[in-house]
């Protein structure tokens, strides 16, 4: 058995995070006035269902009393927790079997309960049912017997016809606080007998991003010899060095100093050595040099990199606060070759940090105008989903739904590498990713994992997508246009950008 079914909660007083429900519904509960539907919306993880189960146990518990809380003992009790009492039916919207289940629960409903004292409908999903399912389930909301109660559970509200969520109570589940799911996670590790250091578990509960579920599934899997330990985390999450000097490295082609610095910033929390950190980008660095030789553009910028990143390597040793001089290479590397005053990107090589403002500029080609101008045409591709409507999706609407995609990744290793794609076209029913990095994009490439990508969008869309995956190429972003008529932003007013300074 997961560990995630293992510690589900079993009665009100377990359930974490959801107060506000839980409160109201034992309330209900105690003066017999209990709604016949509710309507549990909220993201994934959060307790929806298992705050269901518990109501079905707490209408039918034969020890029900003053506490308001279902007795787990009792042979009512003890069915729905083996999943085994007729009298709790489990819809999976999501499922093809959706509308028939609907159209038994129509003609079955009018029965009365056979062990039980009411008939408690669960229906998980519930956005996914067709048009026609809704229609009769509506019918049943619309007058339910006496001895029916309904859960639907959804984790897109906005998908459900408001003439359905009239007939509900709606409770918004939340997600659940990181403090609240390293407690939970710490309780579990000191029942499993589990020696997890706490940075770990904070790590795991940020990921999962207020899905419990998740966090759980995360520790089950970061188990291991009976240890949870951080740098393990970090590694299978994505977040060791060679993911973050790769992100390092496209922040500053991008021109984001201040993302660049969280990167340091993440490297100098984890403990580890700066002056080893920088090694490992100059290394990097030569190595990009090596893949682009022929590339005259990306290589003198590599060049430069190298040159402003080794005298900081020089100067970390001495310097009062041993990260400043990697913040200053990072501003530095990014203000690299600016000049706004010419149409076409420019590329200077310093040959030293001191001899920057000489730095001599040579003009280069645009490349990849002819890609460009294929990207602009707007991408529309009419497919046929599940139900036989014609959808019509483009890039733009891609975008609009890329958090809801995100939230809809199951595993949370998965999710962590997809979030390091960006969607750059949609083509022929193909949408095209791109990584900044190679190791996390490896991850998504593999086909179990891009399977489950491929299930969150079907689950959104309606249809299935194919993905194409690439690595962001070493594009040199033109310098914003300053208004001022000054050459470059000097590295005083992009350090006031990085570190919060006003002009005024
Ligand atoms: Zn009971």
């Amino acid at each position: 058995m997961s560990l995630y079914l293992k510690y589900r909660p079993q009665d009100f007083k377990s359930v974490v995070g959801q107060d506000h429900a839980v409160a109201t519904i034992q309330n209900a509960l105690r003066h017999g006035s209990l709604t016949h539907a509710y309507l549990f919306s909220g993201p994934r993880g959060t307790g929806k269902t298992s705050l269901a189960r518990i109501i079905a146990k707490a209408l039918n518990c034969l020890n029900f009393g003053d506490e308001a809380e279902p007795c787990n003992e009792c042979e009512i009790c003890d069915g729905i927790n083996k999943g085994r009492l007729v009298d709790l039916i489990e819809i999976d919207a999501a499922s093809n079997r959706g509308i028939d289940e609907i159209r038994e629960l129509r003609e079955k409903i009018v029965f009365s309960p056979s062990q039980a004292r009411t008939k408690v409908y669960i229906i998980d999903e519930v956005h996914m049912l067709t048009k026609e399912a809704f229609n009769a389930l509506l019918k049943t909301l619309e007058e339910p017997p006496e001895h029916a109660y309904f859960i639907l559970a959804t984790t897109e509200a906005h998908k459900i016809p408001e003439t359905i969520i009239s007939r509900c109570q709606q409770f918004n589940f939340k997600r659940i606080g990181v403090g609240d799911i390293v407690k939970r996670l710490q309780d579990i590790a000191l029942e499993e007998n589990v020696k997890a250091d706490e940075e770990a578990l904070n790590l795991m509960a940020k990921i999962a991003n207020g899905g419990l579920r998740d966090a759980i599934g995360l520790f089950e899997q970061m188990t291991m010899n009976g240890e949870i330990k951080y740098d393990k985390v970090a590694e299978n999450l994505g977040l060791s060095g060679t993911v973050l000097i790769e992100k390092f490295f496209q922040y500053l082609l991008q021109r984001q100093p201040t993302k660049a610095i969280e990167v340091i910033n993440q490297i100098n929390a984890q403990g580890h050595s700066l002056q080893q950190f920088t090694s490992e980008v100059i290394a990097f660095l030569r190595e990009q040099m090596l893949i682009n030789i022929g590339n005259s553009q990306e290589v003198q910028t590599i060049i430069g990199f190298i040159d402003i990143f080794s005298n900081a390597k020089l100067q970390i040793t001495q310097a009062l606060i041993p990260q400043l001089p990697l913040e200053i290479a990072v501003i530095r590397a990014c203000q690299f070759d600016i000049n706004p005053e010419q149409e076409k990107p420019t590329v200077g090589i310093p040959l030293s940090g001191a001899s920057e403002e000489k730095k001599k500029k040579e003009t280069v080609g645009t490349r990849d105008l002819a890609s460009e101008e294929k990207n602009k045409k707007e991408e529309k591709t009419k497919i046929t989903n599940a139900t036989g409507e014609k959808v019509e999706l483009d890039l733009e609407k891609i975008k609009e739904n890329w958090q809801r995609i995100i939230d809809h990744i199951d595993t949370p290793f998965i999710r962590m590498s997809f979030m390091d794609g960006e969607p750059v076209k949609f083509e022929e029913g193909s949408l095209h990713l791109a990584f900044t990095s190679s190791t996390l994009m490896d991850k998504i490439a593999k086909a179990s994992n891009q399977a489950v990508v491929q299930k969150a969008f079907e689950s959104i869309f309606g249809m299935r997508i194919n993905l194409k995956l690439e690595v962001k190429k070493v594009t040199l972003t033109p310098a914003k246009k300053k208004e001022e008529k000054n050459d470059e932003p000097s590295v005083i007013e992009m350090a006031k950008e990085v570190f919060g300074m006003s002009n005024e």
